[in-house]
């Protein structure tokens, strides 16, 4: 255990932590992110980006989060693959989980969002047995095999469309008769010979054990209340995301969602003077990398402001 010290702490290695860490470090305050359990955050696990501008060709998630790293390490700022297991606002201290204490003169917390999941009896069991949440980690599993997908928004048409690319034949699964994906997403996806939709559906069990791993999802269409199992190697649930805000429970003002609800709407303070909100944990209706980078680059400048003031 050490106790260390930087100005300007950031916890969270999306887009939003990394952001707010290339202006920090720019300013030569020491800066310092604390990763969080998944280095890059979110954004690692999707496929290609095509809608963050500056990149025509396209980019990989990963490949976006490594620029971003390395942009904010060139800045000066220091990445520690940690994660705060807890935060003491009124001493402005936080805990990691390797041990260290880190104490701030502010903080930014862009510790984003994670994956919800179906929550069916089994699923605990077959998580990495044929159930799943991030179809770029798992997907080249299922090669020429079949999977279904669970879920109606962006995410899960995304996912749909690049299992496509690998499997023999994709099944998405939405509980409404219409996505809610954009438009141009959900073109490709109706569009696609290997992917078939099954309207109306909730699913309510997946069939296998921990010996064979998944071999299907029961699911009861809404209107008829028909059960059928489809038989298939891997699910894929895709159902949106929860923010990652355990650690700040009845410290700061959290909404019905888990969401940080930020002192004003549209700015990154919260209820400590010295403490700033970014991303993902405060703002899901958007959720885009764009989005995120904004936030963490607004954060740091309020703070950046509210040191300035302070000296
Ligand atoms: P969304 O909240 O947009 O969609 C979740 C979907 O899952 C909805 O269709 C919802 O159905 C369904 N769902 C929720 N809970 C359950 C459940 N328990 N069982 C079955 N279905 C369920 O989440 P996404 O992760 O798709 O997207 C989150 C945000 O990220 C959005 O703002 C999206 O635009 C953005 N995003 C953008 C991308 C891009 O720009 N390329 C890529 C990926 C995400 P219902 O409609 O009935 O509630």
């Amino acid at each position: 255990m050490e106790k260390k010290y930087s100005s300007i702490l950031i916890l969270g290695s999306g887009p939003a932590g990394y952001t707010a860490a290339i202006y920090g470090a720019r300013s030569s305050r020491k800066t310092t992110v604390i990763s969080g359990p998944l280095l890059g955050g979110q954004l690692t696990q999707t496929s290609e980006i095509e809608n963050y501008p500056g990149f025509p060709e396209k980019i990989t998630g990963i490949e976006l989060m490594d620029r971003m790293r390395e942009q904010a390490e060139n800045m000066g700022a220091e990445i520690v693959e940690d994660t705060a297991v807890s935060v003491d606002f009124k001493k402005n201290e936080v805990v990691l989980d390797g041990g260290d204490i880190y104490n701030y003169d502010v903080l930014i917390i862009a510790t984003g969002a994670m994956s919800k999941w179906l929550g069916l009896p089994n699923e605990e069991n077959l998580k990495g047995m044929g159930v799943s949440v991030c179809a770029t980690c798992d997907g080249f599993f299922y090669r020429n095999k079949i999977v279904v997908v669970v879920g109606g928004g962006n995410s899960a048409v995304e996912e749909a469309l690049y299992l496509a690319n690998l499997a023999q034949k994709v099944y998405l699964v939405h509980r409404r008769d219409k996505l809610k994906a954009e438009v141009e997403l959900q073109k490709r996806l109706l569009e696609h010979p290997k992917i078939e939709t099954k309207w109306n559906k909730v699913s309510i069990a997946y069939e296998g054990n921990q010996t064979t791993g998944v071999t299907g999802l029961t699911v009861e269409d809404i209107i008829s209340h028909k059960q059928e199992t489809i038989a298939c190697d891997g699910v894929f649930i895709a159902i949106g995301h929860k923010p990652n805000t355990e650690l700040f429970v009845q410290q700061l003002d959290l909404d019905e969602s888990g969401l940080i609800k930020p002192m004003q709407t549209g700015t990154a303070l919260t209820r400590y003077d010295n403490v700033f909100v970014a991303g993902d944990v405060q703002e899901l209706t958007c959720c885009q990398a764009i989005t995120a980078a904004a936030g963490g680059c607004r954060a740091a400048m309020t703070a950046l402001t509210y040191l300035d003031k302070k000296q």
